[in-house]
């Protein structure tokens, strides 16, 4: 049979061998995370920075976050203080970006940071990506794999089909978490930027201090929460108890109907299994051609507060 996804490879040791090569010559790459798929280049390099801005139709005053193997790579280019080491022993590798100071030696391409002065630093968990984050000797620049204020990415396919054969994607299989990473401001006052697996609760517990998610963020400070974002292009309508037939209702737990239009995040009420869902289901819900998503009420809690933060964003 052909293959239709020519450009999706598999991670062995002679594509890591590919992969390296494509990244030292400036070139870019799909890449699996346990959040979302991301869109990697040498975060040292002006060439592949502008290649990733470009394929994404990203503005420019949007950084990009730059992943790492370890915080001993990171401290090269960027300031950590103690709140973060405290922060990075319990949660990273994992689902969490760390908003911190950059150095004024730092060899990260200041377009990668919207010319900041701070940077978004993460240390993913998947293991392809902390495989190849171990053998080269560059740190990525890695957006989510997507058209901007597009559907995130959750597997190769998906990549493929943001970007068909504008680059290759290293298949990783389905996202884990599939939601993007917490994003957490550690420079002045300490806030969540982004709602994401890592609770504001679970920082606190760390910290010792009220974490807030301010609402109205200016876009300087994290573009990303720019209103309109994480959409599938149609529009939707939050917190709806129905829906009528021909459009698509996105639901959760036990109560509602099964029926040709109903696409439940978790039968089980199980917030988890939900985030897991929700692009999956967004991109399957425009693929079938339906014009409008109602969605039913999340509850506000743990990884349900990133939800419902994506979900307004998606419907505002
Ligand atoms: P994405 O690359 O699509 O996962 O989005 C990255 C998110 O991190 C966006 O919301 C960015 O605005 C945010 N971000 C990256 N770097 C910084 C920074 N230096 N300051 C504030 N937010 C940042
Ligand atoms: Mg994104």
């Amino acid at each position: 049979m052909r293959n239709i996804y020519p450009n999706i490879i598999k991670f062995n040791s002679n594509n890591l061998i590919k992969i390296i090569k494509i990244l030292k010559k400036d070139g870019i790459i799909g890449l699996p995370t346990e959040t979302v798929y991301g869109l990697g280049g040498n975060a040292y390099s002006s060439s592949a920075i502008k290649k990733i801005y470009k394929v994404k139709k990203r503005i420019k005053n949007n950084p990009l976050i730059i992943h790492y193997y370890s915080f001993n790579d990171a401290k090269k280019d960027v300031i950590l203080d103690r709140n973060f080491y405290k922060i990075y022993k319990k949660f990273s590798p994992g689902p969490i970006t760390y908003i911190v100071k950059k150095k004024r030696n730092s060899k990260i391409n200041s377009l990668a940071c919207s010319n900041l002065k701070t940077v978004g630093i993460r240390f993913p968990k998947n293991i392809i990506i902390r495989k190849l984050l171990k053998k080269i000797n560059f740190p990525l620049a890695m957006p989510s794999a997507n058209k901007s204020s597009s559907v995130s990415s959750v597997k190769a396919e998906d990549v493929f089909e943001e970007f068909q054969n504008k680059v290759k994607v290293v298949d990783g299989g389905i996202s884990k978490i599939g939601i993007e990473s917490t994003v957490l401001n550690l420079v002045g006052s300490i806030c969540i930027l982004r709602p994401g697996k890592i609770t504001p609760k679970q920082i606190e517990s760390i910290l010792k201090i009220k974490i807030k998610i301010p609402s109205r963020q200016n876009t300087i400070r994290s573009p990303g929460s720019l209103k309109k974002h994480y959409s599938p292009g149609i529009p939707i309508y939050i917190n709806k108890k129905r829906c009528p037939k021909k459009h698509a209702f996105l639901t959760f737990g036990k109560k509602y109907p099964v029926t040709r239009n109903c696409f439940n995040l978790s039968k089980k009420s199980n917030l988890n299994e939900a985030a897991k869902n929700l692009y999956k289901f967004f991109r399957s819900i425009k693929n079938k051609g339906y014009k409008k998503i109602y969605v039913a009420k999340i509850p506000n809690e743990g990884i349900g507060i990133a939800l419902n933060d994506r979900l307004k964003r998606a419907s505002s």
